[in-house]
């Protein structure tokens, strides 16, 4: 070997060298192997010391703190008003028959956005707009929009699509023409199952 004879010839002794090599050679220390993993909430102190401890019988802990900063900013954030309210699936009624009847939507953009285009689409006679205003034009009803509910929330438009259709499959009385979008069969099946087991009760 080329490094063996160099280093030999310049005085190193042969034993020595050969050592050197067949050190390097060798696997790295294994690894430590845990038989468990537990997660618990994060105390100061204490935490670094029950990690060790638990360490030594091979259990490994994970520490997760129980204030998110995330958490923490949203409880500072202040409260929106309906009209500011973006990504949310609402509701609102009719006050026309005896029965209440709702429309359920959803909307990206505020809430006061979507109220003046609902009110726009009445007005100017609209009835492809939507399912309230066709429902609001044929039956000369009006709605309350300013008496809104909101019944869910997502700024992930597909996961909010999932919501509204949901929604609309769990309330009753809607003027909706369908059930919204993107949802398996097996899930409105069982929907519609929880809604007559509601209805029976
Ligand atoms: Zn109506």
């Amino acid at each position: 070997m080329h490094v063996t004879r160099a280093l030999s010839e310049n005085g190193y002794p042969l034993s020595l060298v050969r050592k050197q090599i067949s050190r390097r050679g060798r696997p790295a220390k294994p690894k430590r192997v845990f038989g468990a993993t537990v997660v618990l909430d994060y105390l100061p102190k204490l935490s670094e010391k029950l990690g060790r401890l638990l360490a030594s019988f091979g259990i490994r802990a994970t520490f997760r703190s129980r204030h998110k900063l995330g958490s923490l900013l949203s409880a500072l954030k202040p409260q929106r008003s309906p009209a500011e309210r973006t990504n949310c699936v609402y509701r609102v009624h009719c006050s026309r028959f005896s029965q209440p009847t709702a429309y359920v939507g959803k909307t990206v953009r505020s809430w006061g956005t979507r109220r003046r285009v609902h009110a726009t689409s009445i007005e100017s006679g609209n009835r492809e707009a939507s399912a309230l205003a066709q429902h609001a034009i044929d039956y000369k009803c009006a709605f309350d929009l300013s008496n809104v509910s909101f019944l869910e929330s997502d700024d992930n438009e597909t996961k909010l699509l999932k919501k509204e259709s949901i929604a609309i499959l769990k309330s009753p009385n809607l003027v909706n023409r369908n059930s919204g979008v993107g949802i398996c069969k097996a899930w409105t099946s069982c929907l519609s199952l929880i809604s007559y087991r509601k209805r029976l009760s």
